[in-house]
C-alpha cells in the first residue's frame, strides 16, 4: 500500500508499466544478515546516479551508510523538466521533456537492463525515427546524402572512429584532411557529443572507451516516466538516506576516522568516504583533502576534461524537421539537437538541444538571447519556419523554450567528461584511486568501462567502488 502511494508521488502510473518492486536490491527488514560484518559507517558524496546507487549497494550488505548533497534535489545530472515546479509551465510536451541525460544507450547496459527488470517502457529511438544530417545549411537522411563524397568520406571518420590507435591527437588533428563542409558535422557527431569539440576531445581515450564498451550500443528513451522519477523511484530503499543542501568543503582523513566538513561549518565523523561529486568539482579544488589527492589521480585529472554545456529545450506550433526525424547532426549552436517528441508524443513538436564545449560557453555569456541564436540558425536551414512557428506566451511574446545552463550550476559546472589529446583509459582508472583506505572517488569520470560520460558509466562506477570499499573492510 505504502508502495503504491510513493509510485503516484513520483508519477508513475500504470502507464510507466512499472510493475516490480521487489526487484529492489537494497535490504528489506525480512532480509538475512548483513553480508558485510562492519561497525562503522560510510558517507557518500553527491546524491546523483553514481551516490545512490553505491549507498544502495552498501545498504544492501548491511553497512550504515548516509549520502550528503550539495543541491536541493535527489538525481545529479539526471533531472527531468517535470520535476521542476518553476519551470514546469514552460512546455506543453506530453512525454518527459529532460534537462540532463536523456538517451539510454544499450538495450543491455546497467542502465538498460534496470529498465528491462523493472518493465519501464521504452522507445527505441532508430526503430522509431531516422537521424537527418545538415550539410551546406540543408537538412536530409544519410540515404540522401550518399552521393555527396564529403559526407561519405565524414560518415567513414565517424564510424572507424573506435579503430584508431595512438595517442597526443585531437579529433581535429585526425581529421585534418577532411573537407572544410564537414567540420561541422564532425564536430556534432563526435566532439560535441563526447562532451565538448573536436579540437580538445582525443581520439585515444575515444577509441579506447568505444572499444572497451560490452553493450549493444542501443539509444533507448523513456516513453512516459521521466528519468529523474525512474532514478529516484530505483533508488528509494536510499532515498530517506539523503542530507540535501549540505555542500563538502573538506574531507580530512589523517585521524582514524574521517572529518568531514560542511560550507555551513557542520562537521560529520565516519570511517569511510565515497566521493561522487563531478570531475569538474574536484578540478577546481572545491574539496579540500588532507592528506591530498593522490598524484597519479592529479595528473591524470590535467588530462580529463569537464567543459561547459547547456541544454534548451523549445516548443513549436508545427514540426517543420520531419515528423519522424530523431537526432538532426550538423549544426553549430543546434550542435546535438533531438526531436523530442518523437515516438513518444501525441505533439511532436520540441526540439532538445545539447550543445557543449567552446559554443556552449559563447550561448552561455548570451544568457535568453541564446533562444535567438537558435532560432536563427534553424531559419537558414528552415527558411524561416523556425520563427515563424516558434510557440510564444500569449500575454508577452516571449518565445517558450528551458534553458538549463548546466556550466553555471555551481555543484555540476560542466556537462560530462572526456579525454583530452593525451588520455588514455588508464587516466579514467587513475581518477578512482583511493586516498589510503579510508577516501575512495566514483562518478562518470572515473569508469574504466569504456561508458564514462554517461548514466552506465556512473553506474559502473559503483559497483567498483563498492568492491573496493568492502575489500578494505574485510581484506578479501
Ligand atoms: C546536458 C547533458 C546531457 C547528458 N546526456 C546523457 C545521455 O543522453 N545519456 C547518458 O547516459 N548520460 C548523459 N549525460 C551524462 C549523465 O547525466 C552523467 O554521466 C551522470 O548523470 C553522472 O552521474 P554521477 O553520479 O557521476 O554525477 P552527478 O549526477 O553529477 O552527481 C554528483 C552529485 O554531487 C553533488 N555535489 C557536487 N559538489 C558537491 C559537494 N561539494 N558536496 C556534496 N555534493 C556535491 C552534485 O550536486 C550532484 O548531485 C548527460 C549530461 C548532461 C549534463
Amino acid at each position: 500500500m505504502k508502495r503504491r502511494k510513493l509510485l503516484k508521488q513520483l508519477g508513475f502510473g500504470l502507464s510507466g508499466g512499472l510493475l516490480l518492486p521487489h526487484l529492489l536490491s537494497s535490504c528489506t527488514k525480512d532480509d538475512p544478515a548483513p553480508e558485510v560484518p562492519f561497525d562503522g559507517d560510510v558517507v557518500v558524496i553527491g546524491a546523483g546516479t553514481a551516490g545512490l546507487y553505491t549507498a544502495d549497494i552498501l545498504k544492501a550488505k548491511g553497512i550504515k551508510v548516509k549520502i550528503l548533497e550539495a543541491g536541493s534535489q535527489i538525481g545529479g545530472r539526471v533531472r527531468s523538466l517535470r520535476n521542476q515546479k518553476e519551470l514546469v509551465n514552460l512546455s506543453v510536451a506530453d512525454f518527459p521533456v529532460e534537462l540532463g541525460a536523456e538517451v539510454i544507450y544499450g538495450s543491455d547496459s546497467i542502465w538498460g537492463t534496470n529498465l528491462k527488470n523493472f518493465a519501464v517502457n521504452t522507445i527505441d529511438i532508430d526503430e522509431v525515427s531516422s537521424d537527418r544530417y545538415i550539410l551546406d545549411n540543408i537538412s536530409k537522411l544519410a540515404a540522401d546524402w550518399e552521393i555527396d563524397g564529403d559526407f561519405t568520406n565524414a560518415q567513414n571518420f565517424v564510424a572507424s572512429l573506435q579503430n584508431f590507435s595512438g595517442s597526443g591527437v585531437s579529433v581535429e588533428q585526425a581529421a585534418a584532411g577532411l573537407p572544410a563542409r564537414v567540420k561541422a558535422l564532425i564536430n556534432s557527431q563526435i566532439g560535441n557529443l563526447y562532451g565538448s569539440s573536436n579540437s580538445a576531445l582525443g581520439m585515444g581515450g575515444v577509441s579506447e572507451s568505444l572499444q572497451a564498451r560490452t553493450h549493444d550500443g542501443a539509444r533507448l528513451a523513456l516513453r512516459t516516466n521521466p528519468m529523474q522519477d525512474f532514478l529516484i523511484f530505483r533508488f528509494d530503499q536510499v532515498r530517506d538516506l539523503v542530507q540535501l543542501n549540505t555542500q563538502v568543503t573538506s574531507i580530512d582523513s589523517t585521524g582514524d576516522k574521517v572529518l568531514i566538513t560542511d560550507a555551513n561549518g557542520n562537521q560529520i565523523e565516519t570511517n569511510k568516504v565515497v566521493v561522487t561529486v563531478p570531475i569538474s568539482i574536484l578540478k577546481k579544488n572545491a574539496i579540500s583533502f588532507s592528506p591530498g589527492l593522490p598524484g597519479a589521480m592529479t595528473s591524470s585529472m590535467s588530462r580529463i576534461g569537464m567543459d561547459h554545456s547547456i541544454r534548451v529545450v523549445i516548443d513549436f506550433k508545427k514540426n517543420f524537421w520531419g515528423e519522424t526525424t530523431g537526432f538532426l547532426w550538423g549544426g553549430e549552436s543546434i550542435a546535438n539537437c533531438f526531436s523530442a517528441g518523437v515516438g513518444r508524443g501525441e505533439f511532436n513538436q520540441t526540439l532538445s538541444i545539447t550543445i557543449n564545449g567552446p559554443k556552449a560557453v559563447e550561448l552561455s555569456a548570451q544568457g535568453p538571447d541564446m533562444v535567438n541564436t537558435i532560432l536563427t540558425e534553424l531559419d537558414t536551414i528552415y527558411g524561416g519556419q523556425a520563427t515563424a512557428f516558434v510557440r510564444r506566451d500569449f500575454d508577452t511574446s516571449q518565445v517558450l523554450s528551458v534553458i538549463q545552463d548546466w556550466g553555471k550550476d555551481e555543484f555540476i559546472q560542466g556537462g560530462y567528461s572526456y579525454p583530452m589529446a593525451s588520455a588514455t583509459l588508464e587516466d579514467r582508472g587513475n581518477l578512482g584511486l583511493p586516498i589510503g583506505d579510508k577516501v575512495f572517488f566514483a562518478g562518470e569520470a572515473t569508469d574504466v568501462s569504456g561508458d564514462a560520460g554517461t548514466i552506465n558509466g556512473a553506474l559502473a562506477s559503483a559497483e567498483r567502488v563498492t568492491q573496493e570499499i568492502i575489500k578494505s573492510i574485510t581484506g578479501e
